[in-house]
């Protein structure tokens, strides 16, 4: 695996690889690596000649900067997991890399911004959308792949990429969990022993859902997800949602796609999940 810091040296490198013509695809994540994020590698493994992943903690996604502080940074046993996992390069930029001073974005992302997260993490949206179009600037990937965990993010990157006609294809990727259904996520390891167990309600409520989804109306199913969930000790509900999967509006009876979406903090852990209710 070869590891890039700057975008000079990996632009170099890949524009080798394309003249080769070899085809890239590309997995951005923030590091702190699971199993979640590695099913991502073993697909673009499976749909691209040679995989980039790219490790970056992106500021500007953050609207809580003690978030962003404790986010953990694990390189060496990231760098560890990805080698195993037989990634071709490693981009892991700083942050005067990835930024100039006094950067200005604002892509105008409309109304799919505001909802859900969006309500909940003002900005972050403009953060995610500002790095991952530098990063796919640098990049240049044919194929993109990023998981159905982060639900709107993935709306919102595909609204860019139509937006802006960028030249890449975006692939989503199913939610990885752990053995008792709990999401996997970078997070995961801020909860303690305690959190860990009421973290289970979020993916208990959604697999309650699933099967019973038939049985009455959206707004008494939301109603009693959330009962399900505020009833709960150490875990405060921020929203749950039962969506058009397309826009993310509350979803009616003649709604096709429909995903419900969940975001909760769990002691000072802030969790999210969703399933597909097709
Ligand atoms: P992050 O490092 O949290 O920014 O995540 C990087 C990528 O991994 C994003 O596309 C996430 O949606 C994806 N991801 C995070 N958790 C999971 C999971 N449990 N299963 C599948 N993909 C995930």
């Amino acid at each position: 695996m070869k590891t890039f810091t700057t975008r000079e040296n990996l632009s170099e490198y890949l524009e080798q690889l394309r003249g080769e013509g070899k085809t890239i695809g590309f997995v951005p994540t923030m590091g702190a690596l699971h199993q979640g994020h590695l099913s991502l590698l073993a697909l673009a493994r499976q749909h691209t000649d040679k995989v980039v992943c790219s490790i970056f903690v992106n500021p500007t996604q953050f609207n809580d900067p003690k978030d962003l502080d404790k986010y953990p940074r694990p390189i060496a046993s990231d760098t560890e997991k990805l080698l195993l996992a037989g990634c071709d390069v490693l981009f892991n930029p700083g942050v005067n890399e990835m930024y100039a001073r006094n950067e200005h974005w604002h892509l105008e992302i409309g109304e799919l911004e505001h909802l859900l997260e969006g309500k909940f993490r003002p900005g972050h949206y403009q953060g995610v959308t500002q790095v991952v179009y530098k990063l796919f600037d640098i990049v240049k990937p044919d194929i993109a792949f990023f998981g159905q965990k982060d639900y709107q993010q993935f709306l919102i990157i595909q609204k860019m990429v139509d937006m802006l006609h960028l030249p890449v294809k975006l692939v989503m990727c199913p939610i990885l969990r752990e053995a008792d259904g709990l999401a996997m996520s970078s997070r995961n390891i801020h909860l303690s022993a305690d959190d860990r167990q009421h973290a289970l309600v979020l993916s208990k409520t959604l697999n309650w859902l699933k099967p019973n989804f038939d049985t009455n109306s959206i707004p008494i199913l939301v109603r009693k997800c959330e009962e399900m969930i505020k009833a709960e000790p150490g875990v405060d509900l921020e929203y749950f949602e039962i969506a058009d999967g397309d826009n993310l509006r509350p979803a009616n009876q003649n709604t096709k796609n429909i995903v419900a979406l969940v975001a909760a903090k769990v002691g000072k852990t802030r969790l999210i999940d969703n399933v597909s209710l097709q």
